[in-house]
């Protein structure tokens, strides 16, 4: 205790300094009904496993999560929560909701799977289940659960403190693709609420006050003419031959775009075979940089590109939208709530037996820890940094609405230090026990969080009015037209889902 006294001690300074900007102190100490809660998700912690191991047991892709959305919504539906499929498009985007009126606090439960990362848990080799099927690299067979858990503590807590409000859990598929919370977002699903918490598994416990890269995905396609590629390609038109020339256009566009702008395309569509003049060629991009307006106006040029490559090739251009993200806006003043409600709650409680584990992933990895391969500590931020004065993740994130709602995000170490995601290695950790041990501790994280939220209406108060400063500093316009409709699987993978390895098993 003495250190959260520290913080609020130095709290009470700095208020002093920056009239205003310090005004939502933290809790001092966990209050009942934040204890109610955490003592409830290690009450449910057999409930808990069940759900995530069914999850990380059935992979699914983006969009096709049919098996993961449905026992989350069970668990939900067993646990009082009202439930509202299908939402914003997606069969399997849902909204789980408790309790009535304001405030309102929402919680993002992500449960997709990455392709062809299939691998047997806790063993450190590399051994797929099912050769080339989907596996959870990413760990959102935790994540959802922890977050439903999240929401269900937050609820038996309001309910037994009598606490007002509402809580609900977003069920976003295709995080993967960054689609999910997209179209969520631009849909209205989200309207309403005061404040967003979420969380992402990672190798370390503590929040998140770091921004991402902007992000636009999108396909240009062409369309020619087919014919004999020896005896009349004078009566062909090469739709690859645009795509070629766009790619050569993209490339001298590079060294005008500002310097942390990242561009990477592959071409996902180039003609059947040699001998015959390409009718139809796509050639998928990203585009990355720090600020939205930046990616607006690499994206307006790449579309000036694809038509000059028409031109030049006689063929015909059109381009598809899939998806379009915004940077992460960090919240200083519920991000500093949430440093202090990761000090209260503490780390995760890993066994020898749990770092003996991680020591042999580790191993596997040909790393070496410093100290313990499973975080015990707890990491903070540096609060002094204002947005956009703070670090910057190369990686793009789905988590979009950052700029319409308040949002605070945290961590935990469901993954030794140093474990690359998206890897097998992380499948084999995340159905484990230390990686459940790890995202209960999330769930404590987030309920106790989201009843801070509910109580205390000056800290919202700031989050708001940080929010709109930044909104009007930088300005904020949804960046997926309303015309574009939801990708299908097949718009974003290339192939049907029961071509997937494993589908329908
Ligand atoms: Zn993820």
């Amino acid at each position: 205790m003495i250190r959260t006294c520290a913080v609020r001690a130095l709290a009470v300074i700095l208020l002093t300094v920056v009239p205003g900007s310090f005004s939502a102190l933290p809790a001092r100490e966990l209050t009942p009904a934040m204890k109610t809660a955490i003592s409830w998700v290690d009450q449910d912690k057999a409930a808990y496993k069940d759900v995530a191991t069914y999850i990380w047991e059935n992979p699914e892709l983006s969009l096709v999560e049919f098996k993961s959305s449905a026992r989350l919504q069970q668990y939900l539906a067993a646990n009082g929560f009202r439930i509202e499929k299908g939402v914003a498009g997606m069969p399997t985007a849902f909204v789980a909701t408790w309790g009535s009126g304001k405030p309102v606090v929402g919680i993002m439960g992500e449960f997709d799977a990455l392709p062809s990362l299939s691998q047997q848990k806790g063993i450190a080799t590399q051994k797929p289940i099912i050769q080339g099927a989907p596996g959870h690299g990413c760990g959102h067979n935790l994540f959802g659960t922890a977050s439903a858990t999240a929401a269900i503590a937050m609820a038996k807590a309001m309910e037994k403190h009598g606490i007002a409000g509402t809580v609900k859990l977003f069920g976003t598929p295709a995080e993967e693709t960054l689609v999910g919370k997209v179209y969520m977002n631009r849909d209205g699903v989200f309207d309403g609420t005061d404040v967003m918490i979420t969380w992402h598994p990672m190798d370390v416990n503590g929040v998140d006050y770091a921004s991402s890269l902007a992000m636009d995905n999108l396909k240009f396609r062409f369309h020619g003419k087919a014919s004999h590629a020896a005896v009349a390609p004078e009566a062909g038109r090469s739709a690859l031959d645009a795509v070629e020339l766009m790619d050569v256009g993209a490339n001298f566009m590079r060294e005008h775009v500002p310097p942390e702008a990242r561009i990477h395309y592959i071409i996902s569509k180039g003609g059947e075979a040699p001998n015959v003049v390409p009718p139809s060629a796509e050639v998928w991009y990203f585009i990355r940089a720090p600020r939205r307006a930046q990616v607006d106006q690499i994206r307006g040029w790449l579309i000036d590109i694809s038509k000059g490559a028409a031109l030049m090739t006689q063929t015909k251009s059109e381009y598809q939208i899939l998806t379009a993200v915004y940077e992460y806006l960090p919240n200083r003043a519920l991000a500093r709530m949430g440093d202090e409600v990761v000090k209260l709650v503490g780390a995760p409680a890993f066994t020898p037996e749990d770092q003996k584990f991680g020591q042999t992933v580790l191993s596997v990895m040909g790393k070496k820890s410093e100290g313990e391969p499973f975080s015990t500590g707890v990491k903070t931020p540096d609060f002094t940094r204002t947005f956009p004065d703070v670090p910057n993740s190369k990686a793009s994130t789905d988590v979009n609405f950052t700029w319409r709602f308040p949002t605070v995000q945290f961590f935990a170490a469901t993954v030794v230090k140093g474990t690359p995601l998206h890897s097998w290695m992380a499948v084999c950790q995340t159905g484990t026990d230390p990686a459940m041990k790890a995202a209960l501790q999330v769930s404590k994280y987030m309920a106790a969080a989201g009843l801070e939220v509910l109580t205390d209406p000056a800290l919202v108060k700031d989050a708001w009015a940080e929010l709109q400063q930044n909104v009007t500093r930088f300005g904020y316009e949804d960046p997926v037209p309303r015309e574009v409709k939801v990708p299908t699987f097949k718009d974003l993978y290339g192939i049907e889902p029961g071509a997937v390895p494993g589908a329908g098993k």
